[in-house]
């Protein structure tokens, strides 16, 4: 069991005073399940500490950077010796390419890489240079996924815009929303006849490569597949953001486990190893067109930095097949104690999963879109995560997250979520409607 949390109830309380809701990504706030959000302090291995000295295994890790666990020695060691050579240069180094050269090496559609800071320069990014490849405007994405905050791509989103539920943000124009056709998840008649009916105009379809932001919902067999075969038929592109999913379902990402190939590719997270780093690519006639080489501008003053390009690359070549295995089997052996529990609680419940991320939705029917996640029983998830929490499990502050194991889970961390979960059953079953 945890303790006090008085430091981080302070430190909160601090926070919300210089901060808007104390936090600097709204769902670290705790809006969804209330209560105090935790102050950690120290990760090591599958664990963190927050600011009371209370430890909890950690199932967010860092929202998927952490495949390897907290503070990897290989990964801290490679950080420490590019900071002590100097944090940023602003001119070309040779870790970038040799980052670019790993992610090429894994995911054969990409060609070319270009690094930047952050899934939503990424994602922007690509966004422009479909449109500025094709000469296009219009954009299909669907509805759940999220892409970042990029203006466009905030219409019917997941992750912390689905947990507050907005429908959009205020502050995106009607015309910068006016290009975006939101469409439902695994719904191909949906993507066929918004082809149909927009006549080359749509520039591209941007699709999680499998969905972790309405919680985890695999595509359907045949859904990615089908989207490239009608984007290519009306002159569109593909792109597969694997913000989420890449280097952490396979070594390839999502593209490892089912082979469709995208045209350009979003990358974040892991290949950052927990520091600012993400990357955009894929085919090389379509990368060629950014700047310098094409008129597609994009750019960053930090774009590429050293320090975060050690930790993405060391942390890329430590994971090898022994650490996809061990992610899919502790994804495994959570979703199997997860659905024991609820089951002799008597909750109804799906455990779901879109590779090795999981989550559970508080129904028995399959969820397969947002509209059947937001349909499920949400309101279950606050007492669920809160008793998981006072015992020390530190899952997503949300019913609509993913949740991220890492590879240093070891029999010990599952002892404790086990040993947690029949309390946290009985709290979901007791819930009552609001
Ligand atoms: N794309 C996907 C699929 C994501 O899950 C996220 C973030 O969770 C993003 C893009 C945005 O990445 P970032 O938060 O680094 O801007």
């Amino acid at each position: 069991m945890t303790g006090a949390v008085e430091q981080s109830r302070s430190w909160f309380e601090r926070a919300t005073a210089v901060t808007p809701g104390g936090v600097n990504s709204p769902v670290r706030a705790f809006a969804a399940v209330g209560g105090t959000p935790r102050f950690m302090v120290r990760g090591e291995g599958a664990y963190l500490w927050d600011a009371d000295g209370n430890r909890y295994v950690d199932l967010v890790s860092s929202w998927g950077p952490m495949i390897l666990g907290h503070a990897h020695p290989e990964v801290v060691e490679a950080t420490r010796a590019a900071a002590s050579s100097g944090l940023s240069f602003g001119t070309p180094t040779m870790g970038e390419v040799e980052l670019a050269e790993e992610i090429i090496r894994r995911v054969e559609p990409v060609e070319r890489v270009r690094l930047v800071n952050s899934g939503t320069e990424a994602t922007m990014s690509a966004i422009r240079l479909a449109r500025g490849f094709t000469g296009r405007s219009k954009i299909i994405k669907f509805a759940g996924c999220y892409h970042g905050h990029v203006d466009a791509l905030l219409a019917q989103a997941g992750s912390g815009v689905a947990t507050l539920g907005l429908p959009t943000s205020p502050g995106v124009t009607g015309a910068q929303a006016a290009d975006t056709l939101v469409l439902p998840y695994n719904d191909l008649d949906a993507v066929r006849k918004a082809f149909a009916e927009n006549p080359d105009s749509i520039a591209a379809v941007i699709t999680e490569a499998a969905a972790g932001n309405m919680g985890a919902v695999a595509p359907h067999e045949g859904f990615n597949a089908g989207l490239r075969d009608l984007a290519h038929e009306h002159g569109a592109l593909l792109i597969m953001d694997e913000v989420m999913t890449g280097f952490r379902v396979s070594a390839a990402g999502w593209y490892g486990r089912e082979g469709v190939a995208g045209d350009l590719y979003t990358f974040g997270k892991v290949m950052s190893g927990g520091l600012p780093a993400a990357a955009f690519g894929g085919r090389a006639d379509i990368m060629e067109r950014l700047a310098p080489t094409g008129p597609v501008y994009q750019a960053g003053t930090l774009s590429g930095n050293p320090v975060a390009v050690a930790a993405g690359l060391t942390t890329l070549r430590l994971a090898d097949e022994a650490t996809y295995r061990a992610l899919d089997a502790n994804a495994e052996r959570l979703g199997g104690l997860l659905g024991r529990a609820l089951g002799e609680a008597g909750v109804a419940h799906t455990v779901s999963y879109a590779g090795n991320l999981l989550t559970v939705f508080f129904t028995d029917r399959p969820v397969h879109d947002y509209a059947a996640a937001t349909a499920s029983e949400t309101w279950r998830f606050k007492p669920f995560f809160h008793a998981l929490l006072d015992a020390g499990v530190y899952a997503p502050p949300s019913a609509f997250e993913a949740w991220f194991v890492n590879a240093a889970m070891d029999d010990a961390a599952f002892e404790i979520i086990e040993a947690a979960l029949p309390k946290a059953a009985r709290a979901a079953a007791s819930a009552e409607r609001p």
